[in-house]
């Protein structure tokens, strides 16, 4: 019989918040995975456990998560903890724990501290229904993507944030949610200078320009206002190719434009995808069936081929 897989909550910054039934659990398992050996092993000997470990990060977690269920599927029990809190949220636990299932591994939770949840319940905005977002790419564009698809989510909205990225995601915000959005920043939760400030994005943006970030972040911000979301609807007269054309004449590359329009109308990518181009095809056909060498503008109208005459497209 295979063993179990323990995701075991270890504290987020003060230690007093490993709970007692993680320490029973890590002195009876085989082995534990943590993302960092050295600095669980800090954990672990402040507790005066002496277990096994391995590592289990990012960067080895196919490998490693090869290793991990073989061990289990001997019988072994493993404990998994990530640097700090849930495993399984924003780091790699989620694949380990997939695997577990996948080769019908029993999986179970210690539940503890979470970054997000204790953030989400300090903000002072409704808790009632929220969407964790976890960190933000990277990559300027996939920011900029991540943001605008939840820039009309009425729920509160959960992220992650290193403080050294923190000013340019404030700027980011503020640019697609507007600076009269409420943003709680939570930080150093549970330590000895923890602290919540209450601002809007554009007060955010300015105290950041006076102060440097310190510690861990996390961002909780105010949905968007039902209001908002209605008069913020620009593209709903408009089909769903003059929708994507208007993306593209703002500079947006088409592949990007089918997928903002997608997530605007909360239709499906691919659906999105043949409608803009049957009506394409539709377009060259008749342009050929006219033998006249019409072209489909980037604005979404016909023109001739010296760009003289334009059709709006609903009247061909
Ligand atoms: N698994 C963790 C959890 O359960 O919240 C989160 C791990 S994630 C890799 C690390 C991020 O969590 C940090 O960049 C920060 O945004 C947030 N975080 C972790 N500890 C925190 C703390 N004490 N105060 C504020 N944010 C924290």
């Amino acid at each position: 019989m295979s063993g179990t897989l323990y995701l075991c909550a270890t504290p987020i910054g003060n230690l007093g918040d490993l709970s007692a039934r993680c320490l029973e659990i890590f002195s009876e398992v085989d082995l534990i995975a943590c993302e960092d050996t050295r600095r669980t092993l800090q954990l672990l000997n402040h507790f005066g456990i002496h277990k096994p470990l391995t590592s289990y990060h990012e960067h080895n977690k196919k490998e490693k998560g090869a290793y991990i269920t073989a061990l289990l599927e001997e019988g072994k029990n493993i404990a998994l903890v990530s640097d700090a809190g849930t495993p399984a949220i924003s780091d790699p636990g989620e694949d380990l724990v997939k695997l577990c299932i996948e080769q019908n591994i029993n999986v179970t939770s210690l539940p503890g501290p979470v970054a997000g949840i204790n953030a989400l319940i300090l903000s002072g905005l409704p808790t009632s229904r929220f969407s964790f977002e976890g960190f933000l790419s990277v990559n300027n564009r996939h920011r900029k993507e991540h943001l605008n698809s939840v820039k009309n989510d009425t729920r509160t909205l959960i992220f992650y944030e290193a403080p050294h990225k923190l000013k340019n995601t404030l700027t980011d915000m503020k640019d697609v949610f507007g600076g009269d959005r409420r943003i709680a920043l939570a930080r150093e939760l549970t330590k000895l200078h923890e602290e919540i400030l209450r601002f809007t994005l554009s007060e955010a943006v300015a105290f950041y320009e006076e102060n440097a970030p310190r510690g861990e972040y996390v961002l909780v911000i105010e949905g968007a206002s039902e209001t908002i979301e209605t008069e913020e609807k620009w593209w709903e007269t408009l089909s769903v190719t003059e929708h994507i054309d208007k993306y593209i004449a703002d500079g947006i590359d088409k592949k990007d434009a089918i997928k903002q329009c997608a997530t605007d109308r909360g239709m499906p990518k691919r659906e999105v995808y043949n409608i803009y181009h049957q009506e394409e095809e539709y377009y060259e056909e008749e342009a050929t069936h006219n033998r006249c060498a019409f072209r489909r503008c980037r604005c979404g109208s016909v023109q001739d081929y010296k760009g003289t005459r334009s059709l709006q497209p609903s009247k061909i």
